[in-house]
């Protein structure tokens, strides 16, 4: 039997607790925002789970409009979320990823009535493909009652869409819909802080960032208080740089 090979010590650099066994991989640029270097033992699984229920959710909310209507997808090839529940003249419409919306529909999509010799059929749609979808289906279900085939039957709806103009009355336009990008609203300052941490971490080694010089970054990470002069959170000026790795380090010219 072989010994298991001892692994450094190393400490979370949020809460600075002894990091036992392999954490998960860890974004660094969160995965929503595109990131695709991901980290390990460098944030603990405690302070990275709070993380990402708080200042993580918060930075991915702010940007999920953005990537809805780019279509741009996660690092991971994710597809970008749906937006639910948008209102626009009083319908809610979910929008999906490229600005696809979808309105709700409280009833059926399809509505057949039978009024004496008379068929009314409403068809709510929001694109010729799915109006030809539609119609179909509500041909076929009414087709053999009528002694005719579905194919007859569509032609019929067809024929009497173009001679009444309604046509324009079944198609629902799409709705203006107003929404908001809230940049660095919430904690999401904190998850880019976070971010910028874990890089220099991976950079400079866990341990020089376990330093107390670091302690006003992490207070802002953590509980986003700042300090007075927030534009000095880290002070690194009196003393020399820890070694930077070559590997690491951008080649000179
Ligand atoms: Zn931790």
């Amino acid at each position: 039997m072989t010994e298991p090979v001892e692994q450094p010590k190393r400490r979370c650099i949020l809460c600075l607790s002894l990091i036992i066994g392999r954490t998960k991989p860890e974004h660094v640029l969160l995965n929503s925002l595109g990131g695709r270097a991901t980290v390990r033992n460098i944030i603990c699984s405690e302070c990275n789970e709070r993380m990402g229920r708080g200042p993580d959710q918060d930075l991915a909310d702010s940007v999920a409009m953005l990537r809805n209507i780019g279509n741009l997808l996660a690092g991971d090839g994710g597809t970008p979320p749906t937006i639910h529940g948008m209102r626009s003249k009083d319908i809610t419409f979910d929008v999906r990823p490229g600005m696809q919306v979808k309105p709700r529909h409280e009833g059926k999509q399809v509505r057949i009535e039978k009024e004496d010799k008379a068929i009314n059929i409403a068809v709510v749609a929001t694109s010729e493909p799915e109006l030809q979808k539609l119609i179909g289906n509500a041909a076929r279900a009414i087709a053999k009652d009528l002694g005719h085939t579905a194919p007859e039957v569509i032609e019929a709806i067809r024929v009497d869409l173009l001679r009444d103009h309604k046509r324009n009355d079944a198609i629902v336009p799409a709705p203006s819909i107003r929404g908001q990008f809230q940049f660095g609203a919430g904690r999401s300052q904190q998850s880019m802080a976070k971010a910028a941490l874990v890089l220099w971490a991976r950079l400079v080694g866990c341990e020089e960032v376990a330093h107390s010089r670091y302690d006003e970054i992490r207070q802002f990470i953590e509980h986003g208080d700042k300090p007075d002069d927030p534009t000095e959170l880290v002070k690194l000026d009196y003393r020399a740089l820890p070694m930077v790795r070559m590997s690491s380090a951008a080649t000179p010219i």
